[in-house]
């Protein structure tokens, strides 16, 4: 007797081999959609191996990764152009530009490969490199939750701009980020669809602030020049190369490239033309901003440059921080960073000022280009909401700043005291073991247009009316716009920057940023403006002080107090001798 189940024995047959031939033909359509990238989808690296065998069909990791892929619209953004959102992937992108300050809808529709736009400088094309003779590069590329599809594009970015002649590894480093996105997915992601000796990942166990970072991805790193980029960056073609043949040639210099601008709403990149970009300042509140190409610097360099001077390295006093590259040895060298920073920002000011009064240069390089993600805001709180910026700046300026530290607390009252900055005894005896010059030097030298409101006056300080307990004062307005300048009563302490102004020897009454002048009416009394200074001193509205007045030379009129209180706006009037009102005390 045959056993039971011999019973139904053909037909389960036929039905194993319906499914066999369906399980055959689901793998052929499946392995179509995971093939590795091709050369149009962007990475056309010669030597890349790609693992495909890592990847697992069924598992969810790799299901999130086709979900991604599948979202995304070839040939969307290419070329750095502005993408708008329509509908409800509009709401979306909106609503996570206020949560995150960029628009990640967005960026999960543009492919990991949109190309940027050659922006530039076409004298820059007939520059050819041996890039067998080159330095090679570590690209460090740190974040803490970054969206992932603007970390990813990044990488993509970097392994579809450089040339892996060049490009000895890209290391991300991880810092502690709780975005799960970042973890198992972004792993898979570089295992599955990158070459395997391209990219190494550091994770972080904790948050340790973008200045450690760095310093983990440094400390792995085998290239010997590092490439530091922040986790939302688009290169444009041979960015690198110009960078490691200026570092070739000049092993203290430290450069950035030209830091172009791409939307955080719709992702346009913008370079605002190849002949206009601009060089790292700083303010006396301690942080960085942009300034044009001094006069003096371009007539360096017609004298030094073998190239033109549109393409030649161009000194910046300072820089931004986030792109730069640097001989690894001389990273070291020069002291890497502060380790006792925390979070983020200050370190740039810092490796700004040490970099130049320890010997070495820090050079814009104009054939060398990244786009960067500016946020309105930072995306991410800091550690136990301190601070870190204001922190890290303190210690800076003990180390690096000698006596103007006081023009830094003068804008920063509230870091002067009670504020634990930790120790700086190890970055003091750096500076001595470098034997770097003082700030003064760094002043004189490096960044002569920067306005000193102590150096060379008439007068600084408080402005105080004889008839009154009113001091001049910016009724704290933005001195980046126009302003009334204001009377209000005067600070008793030490003076702090709303109530500090200068006049210059060459008859300026200004502060920081902002010059007075004289906004005409119909009839006196005329309102004292505070303008944007220009660049050139001796192109701002001069002012006269004699016998306690303040003469605006053009129009002949005085400063005048009469009749104002604590808030208001003060003004210029006919002159009189003798006039209690009219005369003013200048006071530090
Ligand atoms: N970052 C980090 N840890 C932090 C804060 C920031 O690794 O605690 C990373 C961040 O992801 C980015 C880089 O540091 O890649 C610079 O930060 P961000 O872009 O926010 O600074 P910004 O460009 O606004 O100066
Ligand atoms: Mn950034």
């Amino acid at each position: 007797m045959l056993p039971r189940y011999r019973r139904s024995f053909y037909p389960r047959l036929a039905l194993i081999a319906i499914v066999l031939v369906c399980i055959l033909i689901f793998t052929k359509t499946i392995n179509k959609s995971t093939d590795p990238p091709s050369e149009s989808e962007g990475l056309s690296l010669s030597n890349a191996v790609v693992d495909v065998s890592l990847r697992k069909k069924w598992s969810p990791l790799e299901r999130m990764v086709l979900a991604d892929l599948a979202k995304q619209r070839p040939g969307l953004g290419d070329d750095g152009k502005s993408v708008i959102l329509e509908g409800e992937e509009k709401v979306r992108g909106e609503a996570k530009l206020q949560t995150i300050a960029l628009n990640e809808e967005l960026s999960e529709h543009l492919s990991y490969n949109r190309t940027t736009p050659d922006a530039r400088n076409p004298l820059c094309r007939t520059i050819t490199f041996d890039r067998a003779s080159l330095p090679t590069a570590s690209v460090v590329i740190i974040f803490y939750n970054e969206p992932y599809s603007v970390l990813v594009r990044t990488v993509h970015s970097v392994l579809n701009t450089a040339d892996r002649q060049v490009l000895k590894e890209i290391i991300l480093v991880d810092d502690g980020s709780s975005n799960v996105e970042l973890h198992e997915k972004l792993d898979y992601y570089l295992a599955t669809r990158l070459p395997q000796d391209a990219v190494k990942t550091v994770r972080l166990k904790n948050r340790l602030g973008l200045i450690r970072a760095r310093l983990a991805g440094a400390r792995i790193a085998r290239g010997e020049v590092l490439v530091f980029l922040d986790a939302h960056c688009e290169c444009v073609v041979d960015w690198l190369e110009p960078l490691l043949a200026r570092i070739q040639e000049s092993r203290t210099s430290v450069l950035v490239p030209i830091i172009d601008v791409i939307d955080a709403k719709d992702f346009q990149y913008s370079a605002n033309g190849y002949q206009h970009f601009q060089v790292g300042g700083f303010s006396w509140n301690g942080h960085f901003d942009w300034i044009d190409v001094p006069k003096r610097e371009r007539e360096r360099q017609r004298q030094d440059c073998k190239v033109p001077t549109e393409i030649c390295p161009t000194y910046s006093p300072t820089m931004a921080g986030g792109l730069f590259a640097i001989s690894r040895d001389y990273f070291w060298e020069i002291g890497s960073y502060d380790e006792q920073m925390d979070g983020w920002g200050g370190e740039n000011l810092e490796m700004s000022f040490r970099i130049w009064q320890c010997g070495g240069t820090i050079e814009t390089i104009p054939c060398s280009r990244v786009g960067h993600i500016f946020r309105d805001f930072h995306p991410y709180s800091f550690p136990d909401d301190r601070d870190t910026h204001g922190i890290n700046t303190v210690r800076m300026a003990l180390v690096w700043m000698d006596d103007y530290i006081e023009l830094f607390y003068m804008n920063r009252p509230d870091l002067k005291n009670n504020v634990d900055v930790g120790d700086v005894t190890h970055r003091r005896i750096l500076r001595n073991k470098l034997k770097c010059k003082n700030f003064d030097w760094y002043l004189k030298n490096i960044y002569p247009e920067k306005f000193i409101p102590t150096k060379d006056m008439i007068g600084y300080g408080r402005f105080v009316s004889l008839a009154s307990d009113l001091c001049f004062d910016d009724l704290q307005q933005n001195n980046e716009e126009p302003y009334n300048l204001g009377l209000y009563t005067c600070q008793k302490s030490d003076v702090t920057k709303s109530q500090f102004f200068s006049l210059t020897r060459d008859g300026v009454l200004r502060n920081e940023l902002s010059c007075a002048t004289v906004q005409r009416s119909s009839s006196t009394p005329f309102l004292v403006v505070m303008a944007p200074c220009q660049a050139n001193n001796k192109h701002n509205e001069k002012w006269e002080y004699f016998r306690g007045q303040l003469r605006h030379i053009d129009t002949g009129l005085c400063i005048e107090q009469k009749g104002l209180r604590s808030h208001d706006f003060v003004v210029v009037d006919v002159c009189e001798d003798d006039t209690l009102s009219q005369k003013w005390r200048i006071e530090h």
